[in-house]
């Protein structure tokens, strides 16, 4: 027997599962040796998600990012010969208005995004799906490239590793649970398991429902919790008995139902010979926190299947049956039907990259089948670049604050997350109504008085208008774009685009006091700060001044746009958009890591109210006085703002040339 590895390059936690399987897929990919992978039970995975996912990948997400995982995902398992693309359709029931709108804009983002989705008739759908009630639905979306991962996302995950050891780089051990973590200093260690320590460089945590176990002994949590999703099966459906087939008919979703149904094929297939049936619970999903997982000789079936009542999921079938009949015909498996255990998370984004308290430990958590791979090569490309292609910044890890990682905070949110799941469709403005009214800002009672209209961003109350300003309207109303369609306009204000016109004409202050503000301070605040921002912030700098700047990748490409302000000769300020503060605030602390450098890192944003004003167009050019005030020659043009102090005298009332400008960042006001 192979002697226990003392040391590694990196570790992967939760080898077993198709995330730890596509990390160490793509890291071997990208040049990386020397990696152990360590499972508490089997490789591939007999007790997590993995085992018993049903394994659908949809294309049908209105996001880059996640358009971007899943199509390399289908293209990945396709190349494996691991997918059946036999399709799949969404529908929208008869009545479902609101469901047929959201499959038009899926298949316009779609588009958008090259998928080939389109809409279809019933007729189209019932002769794509014949267990389909026609008059039940009013049109269908299909996406020709949905399928199955077949046989098994668990299979795959086992190939992976096996070629994965086969090259020599991986060592994968089962059976070896990781107990803790070695930090020293802000940096990963190692890992210690069931079986000895095993000291690494880096570590990636790919333990699905466990994921927060793990972060917990580093002293961190992550967004995410488990939920309950029950998956059901009847039988037997004997249609395609004698083919071979994994699944004889496309993926149906009935997301109006919060439902979704599929055929298991040919019952000589290892689960063939069944009609699947998967809801996601709109009105009481239970939560689980992972240390309430059982463990493996506790479960009836495994840890992350729990037990099913029928009860539980009466009102939703009936549905379903209506819709397709099929399930009434075929006899219920109550043995096999289970509450799957997946991961809903606080925002709908997974968990992915590396901690922002420890260096060197790596997170790709919360994460479907559908988007393994994808998020497995983006993990080996953020590991080995330093960035991935697309910009990472909904998905990072390090996007979360302190108070994202209460434990009350994370189950709120998420429970709210579970019932929509599926249903019904999430507006990209869409407040949540769990974890409101955390920071309010000094400015708040009185913006109250003046009948602001809240919306949250990263736990700020904002307003986004004032209803004080409603006679705005008379005057820039029909200036306000019209909205016609409802979708449009949900979650919108006019009032803020009137308040919007005013400040263009005008000058007005702004309550931005959700902006994340960090003070850099001690004496290599200014080399570091020169060092992480494009524009000059350090040298001769005066004091008092406000720089907007750029941080950049190791590409070049732009990863934070902020402000600058200087404060003292060692003292700045970086003021920052609140959904982007803690990324940033972990960047800067990253960039100042080293020994002895003397500088302090501080969050700040719950000290500081801080006001923007705002203004004002006025016309200020014109260029022949400009060029003339130049000594420009006639074949050049004038440099049109910002106003320089010699811009004063080519300043020409009424003359037609009009130069936007902006009257200056607000300072952040100490109060
Ligand atoms: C019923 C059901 C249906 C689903 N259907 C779909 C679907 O149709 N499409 C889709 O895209 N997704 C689906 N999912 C979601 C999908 O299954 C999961 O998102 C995915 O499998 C997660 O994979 P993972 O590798 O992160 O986690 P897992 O598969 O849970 O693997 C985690 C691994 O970590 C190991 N581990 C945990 N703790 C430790 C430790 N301390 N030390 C060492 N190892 C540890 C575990 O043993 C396990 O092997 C479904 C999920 C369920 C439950």
């Amino acid at each position: 027997m192979a002697k226990f590895p003392e040391r590694a390059k990196v570790v992967i936690i939760g080898q077993g599962g198709i995330v730890g399987a596509s990390v160490a897929h793509h890291l071997i990919e990208r040049g990386w040796d020397d990696i152990v992978g360590i499972d508490k039970s089997a490789i591939p995975t007999d007790v997590g998600s993995t085992a018993h996912a049903s394994d659908f990948c949809f294309n049908t997400m209105h996001d880059q990012m996640t358009i971007f995982t899943t199509k390399y995902s289908i293209d990945f398992y396709d190349r494996m010969g691991r997918y059946e693309r036999i399709g799949g359709l969404e529908v929208a029931r008869v009545g479902d208005d609101e469901r047929m709108r959201e499959l038009e804009r899926r298949v316009a983002s779609g588009k958008a995004f090259g998928n080939r989705v389109e809409l279809i008739t019933p007729a189209q759908a019932k002769a794509r799906f014949p267990l389909l009630e026609e008059s039940m639905i009013q049109g269908a979306l299909w996406d020709p490239d949905a399928g199955l991962v077949k046989p098994r996302s668990q299979m795959v995950a086992g190939e992976l590793v096996d070629a994965a050891v086969a090259t020599g780089k991986l060592r994968s051990i089962a059976n070896t649970a990781c107990t803790g973590l070695r930090i020293e200093n802000g940096r990963i260690q190692g890992v210690e398991t069931t079986r000895g320590y095993i000291a690494a460089d880096h570590v990636v945590v790919c333990a699905g429902l466990w994921g927060r176990l793990i972060a917990g002994m580093a002293g961190e949590d992550l967004p995410i919790m488990p939920v309950d999703h029950p998956l059901t099966f009847f039988k037997p459906y004997l249609e395609f008995a004698g083919t071979g087939k994994d699944i004889g008919y496309p993926l149906l979703r009935d997301q109006g139902n919060s439902a979704y149904l599929r055929d298991t094929g040919d019952p000589k297939t290892p689960e063939g010979g069944q009609i699947e049936w998967g809801y996601y619970e709109e009105k009481n999903p239970r939560m689980c926190h992972p240390r309430d997982l059982l463990e493996k000789e506790q479960a009836r079936l495994s840890p992350s299947q729990r037990d099913l009542e029928l009860e539980q999921i009466m009102e939703p079938l009936e549905r379903a049956i209506e819709l397709t009949p099929i399930l009434a015909e075929l006899g219920y498996d109550e043995k096999h039907s289970f509450n799957g255990l997946l991961q809903v998370t606080v925002d709908g984004n997974p968990s992915i990259g590396e901690s922002s308290k420890v260096r060197g430990l790596w997170y790709a958590e919360a994460v479907w089948v559908k988007d393994a791979p994808g998020v497995g090569k983006l993990v080996a490309d953020w590991m080995t670049d330093g960035f991935t292609h697309l910009d990472h910044a909904r998905i990072d890890v390090a996007r979360t604050y302190p108070y994202q990682q209460e434990e009350q905070y994370i189950h709120d949110r998420c429970y709210e997350g579970a019932f929509k799941i599926y249903n019904p469709p999430v507006h990209n403005r869409e407040p949540y109504s769990a974890g409101r009214g955390i920071f309010k800002s000094p400015f708040y009672e009185r913006e109250k008085a003046l009948g602001a209209y809240f919306m949250e961003l990263s736990g700020w109350e904002r307003a986004h208008g004032y209803a004080s300003n409603e006679h705005l309207l008379e005057v820039y109303g029909d200036r306000v774009p019209v909205r016609d369609n409802e979708w449009d306009n949900r979650h919108f204000w006019r009032v803020s685009n009137a308040e919007h016109l005013k400040m263009s004409e005008d000058v007005g202050m702004i309550n931005v006091s959700h902006f994340a503000e960090i003070d850099v301070v001690g004496p290599d605040a200014a080399d570091l700060l020169e060092y992480i921002c494009v524009a000059k912030v350090g040298g001769d700098t005066p004091v008092g001044k406000g720089i907007y700047t750029h941080f950049l990748d190791a590409k070049g490409g732009v990863r934070a746009d902020l402000t600058v302000l200087r404060l003292g000769q060692d003292h700045y300020r970086v003021v920052d958009r609140a959904d982007a503060g803690h990324r940033d605030l972990t960047w800067i602390r990253r960039m100042a890591l080293g020994p002895g450098a003397r500088v302090e890192v501080t969050d700040t944003t719950t000290q500081y109210g801080c006001l923007r004003c705002v203004g004002s167009q006025r016309p200020y050019h014109d260029p022949e006085n400009c060029r003339r005030a130049r000594g420009l020659d006639e074949r050049e043009l004038p440099v049109c703002g910002p106003a320089q102090p010699d811009d004063q005298g080519c300043a020409g009332a009424g003359l037609p040339h009009l130069v936007r400008r902006r009257a200056g960042l607000g300072a952040a006001l100490q109060i």
